[in-house]
């Protein structure tokens, strides 16, 4: 198993690491997690994030988080794009370095994909990349994998499952938390600060937000907004919405979330959640988006309302109503 991996990584010297745009846990660790790796395995690595995509406060406690975007791009004998759903998710700037600079290609993920990726490793049952790349290290070489790797590994699988709280969460994912607890990391620090810490600029944006929260199709759809004008309010920005969203679907009516987040006059963000059997992945994909069944995203650009009347209408052939 993973031997399209191995042979690649045998045969090259210079790699590239390549993340998506609005890096979450998973994406930031799984990154860290493969550069700490190639680097104990004697290799030149590189990691890029798109310009002009902050990184949320509380991810800096990620061991080596200064090398990303420390170098200039040159060549590379391999590019590795990690939790990626889609080519655009990416950002333009990476793809190119992806395509254009690196002689050859490694995609990793865990998300759903309806058409097929070449030179990729992709296993929708894993409920993060990092869940990939810890078997993937153990079947290279078990042996350089260290305590920041276990961090960087440790905390995108916790974030990426709730803190082993979603659906993804499987057998196999609570065996490899064990595992990599084993290394001796601090398992309830990086859940506090990856996970559970917020600011108070986010909690008072929590607070704007979900109170004013809208209810559709008796209660079954719950969407929560964040304006420019919440942002400028609570000091925040939109990298601080992450996680706010968990409070509607915890509702017990709510078997559909949605958060609408304004990037900038007449584009959004939207971030789905839902419980099964509603598809998220297959409604986030009507509107160009895509993830996974309990939990996927999409960008709308047009006018606030014309995006909520399409996200609401939409919904209805799902719900049933
Ligand atoms: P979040 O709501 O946390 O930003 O994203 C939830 C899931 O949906 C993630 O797995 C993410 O990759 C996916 N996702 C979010 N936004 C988009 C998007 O615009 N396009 C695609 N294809 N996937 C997205
Ligand atoms: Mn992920």
């Amino acid at each position: 198993m993973y031997e399209i991996f191995i042979k690649k990584i045998l045969s090259a010297q210079k790699i590239a690491i390549f993340m998506h745009i609005n890096p979450d846990a998973d994406c930031i660790g799984s990154s860290l997690a493969m550069y700490k790796y190639l680097i104990n395995y004697g290799k030149q690595v590189d990691v890029f994030l798109e310009p002009g995509n902050l990184i949320r406060k509380n991810l800096f406690v990620y061991p080596n988080i200064s090398v990303i975007n420390n170098s200039k791009p040159t060549k590379y004998d391999l590019g590795i794009c990690l939790d990626c759903a889609t080519v655009e998710r990416m950002g333009k700037n990476s793809a190119n370095i992806y395509f254009d600079r690196c002689q050859d290609r490694i995609w990793i993920d865990h998300h759903i994909y309806p058409y097929i990726i070449e030179d990729s490793i992709i296993e929708t049952t894993s409920a993060s990349t990092s869940q990939i790349l810890y078997k993937i290290f153990k079947t290279l070489d078990a042996s350089i994998i260290d305590k920041e790797i276990a961090f960087c590994l440790f905390g995108a699988l916790a974030a990426d499952t709730g803190v082993f709280s979603f659906s993804s969460t499987t057998a196999e994912t609570m065996a490899i938390a064990s595992e990599l607890i084993s290394y001796g990391i601090d398992n309830n620090y990086i859940v506090d600060k990856i996970y559970r810490e917020k600011s108070i600029c986010e909690f008072n944006l929590m607070v704007e937000s979900l109170s004013k929260t809208q209810f559709f199709y008796d209660n079954k759809m719950a969407v929560i907004t964040f304006l420019t004008n919440d942002f400028v309010k609570t000091g925040c920005d939109i990298y601080s919405t992450e996680g706010i969203i968990n409070n509607l679907i915890e509702i017990d009516e709510v078997i559909l979330a949605i958060a609408i987040a304004e990037e900038r006059e007449n584009v959004y963000k939207v971030s789905i959640r839902s419980k099964d059997p509603f598809d998220s992945s297959a409604y986030a994909r009507i509107f160009g988006g895509g993830g996974h069944k309990n939990a996927s995203g999409c960008k709308f650009k047009l006018p606030y309302e014309k995006t909520l009347e399409t996200l609401v209408k939409t919904a209805c052939n799902f719900i049933k109503c």
